[in-house]
């Protein structure tokens, strides 16, 4: 079944991945509407129509799922009731069950292990249950994470004594977590893979992700690593899409272990920050490769034009004082630079941590694209750069 050019698209959720999908939807000829709890979200002010109204407003939902000829989402936050309903109007993809397995920790990794997919060795600990034993087990250094939902670091502790566990045994006090060993890599990789309702699949090329703060700082494509290690990542990530039935985008994040083997750290079921890049240097972005994807159109060349550093440009970059805003960064050397491209998601209000845009750094060679980025970003952050 194909979903054709004119037809309607909906997004759940209305951050810079919706506005983007959204984006790249009408570039194809496609109508969107976003569903967004929140007014004036990114995605709502490019979108046909938006829709702001609770997940739990089931006539909101009826509606917008109506007036769509297939829905998909942007975030994993979301419930199941308003899938379920949404699910019974119109095509939704990823299928509802792939999002219960990656909104859940414990889900996920229990369906990693289950299906014998390299991961991160870890056990549960319910909200009753003996965090402190879980941690003699699987030994320090180790990090204990909630099972429901968390990114970018939330809701993660890292406990490596006595001291920390103390610490941590008191903060998890009643929540249902996972312990998890923690791994002694030698760099994280992501690897984000379409795959369409006819059962085609295509991985984007590997990209090495620097976190700062647990937040994507750059990544940096091709990854450094050698190219078995890029394929092994990319077979992997076709084995999991294809074993978990994804009719869509899934982006797989990867630890490279000193050892050697790759495991698997995390799945999201959408388009993924790390493949950000693919916009300036692909053939086809993972939006437009979700929007195929979703309407049963071939998939694009996932075919890397360019080796290519993706920075995140976060609320901090904005010049602070005492816990207000007083000056945007200066954009003027990114603007300038004739390899780099800059892209703003209209958030109006810049907050510590919070992602505000990107921007890409292409070049023949990537240690003098990491180079470049390094000193681009180093010059937003600067205030004595700013007039
Ligand atoms: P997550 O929210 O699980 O993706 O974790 C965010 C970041 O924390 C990861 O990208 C890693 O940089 C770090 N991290 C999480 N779990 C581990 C672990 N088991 N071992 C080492 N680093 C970790």
């Amino acid at each position: 079944m194909t979903i054709l050019p004119g037809s309607t698209l909906g997004v759940l959720g209305g951050g810079q991945l919706g506005r983007m999908f959204a984006q790249a939807a009408q570039t194809l000829g496609y109508r969107v509407h976003v569903y967004e709890p929140q007014a004036e979200c990114p995605a709502g002010a490019v979108a046909n129509r938006e829709f702001n109204a609770l997940y739990a407003d089931a006539a909101a939902l009826q509606e917008f799922a109506r007036g769509c000829d297939v829905v998909t989402y942007e975030f994993e936050n979301i419930p199941a009731a308003p899938l379920e309903q949404i699910g019974s109007l119109t095509r939704l993809y990823p299928r509802p069950g792939v999002l219960e397995i990656c909104q859940n920790r414990l889900r996920e990794k229990t369906w990693l292990r289950r299906e014998g997919f390299p991961h991160v060795p870890f056990a549960e600990v319910t909200a009753d249950g003996d965090l402190a034993a879980a941690v003699r087990r699987i030994g320090c250094p180790c990090v204990i994470k909630t099972a429901d939902f968390g990114y970018d670091g939330k809701g993660q502790q890292k406990v490596t004594d006595e001291a920390a566990l103390e610490r941590a045994v008191a903060q998890f006090a009643g929540q249902h977590v996972v312990v998890e060993r923690f791994v002694d890599f030698r760099c994280e990789l992501s690897v984000v893979v379409a795959r369409s309702a006819a059962g085609e699949s295509r991985a984007f090329p590997v990209a090495e992700n620097i976190h700062t703060n647990h937040i994507l700082d750059f990544s940096i494509v091709p990854a450094r690593v050698n190219e078995a290690i890029r394929r092994e990542a990319e077979e992997l990530g076709r084995a999991i899409v294809e074993r978990l039935d994804v009719v869509g985008l899934l982006a797989i994040e990867l630890f490279l272990a000193a050892d050697g083997r790759l495991l698997v750290n995390e799945l999201a079921p959408r388009p993924h920050n790390s493949g950000h890049y693919t916009l300036d240097a692909c053939v086809t972005s993972q939006f437009e490769q979700h929007v195929r994807a979703v309407c049963g159109l071939p998939l694009g060349s996932a075919a890397l034009e360019s080796p290519v550093v993706m920075v995140n440009i976060l609320g901090d970059a904005w010049q602070w004082s005492e816990g207000k805003v007083v000056a945007a960064p200066d954009w003027a050397a990114l603007l300038a630079d004739p390899k780099t491209k800059l892209h703003l998601y209209g958030k109006k209000e810049p907050r510590r941590g919070r992602k505000m845009g990107h921007f890409t750094v292409r070049d023949a060679d990537v240690a003098v694209a990491l180079e470049r980025a390094r000193t681009l970003k180093a010059a937003l952050l600067a205030p004595a750069t700013r007039a």
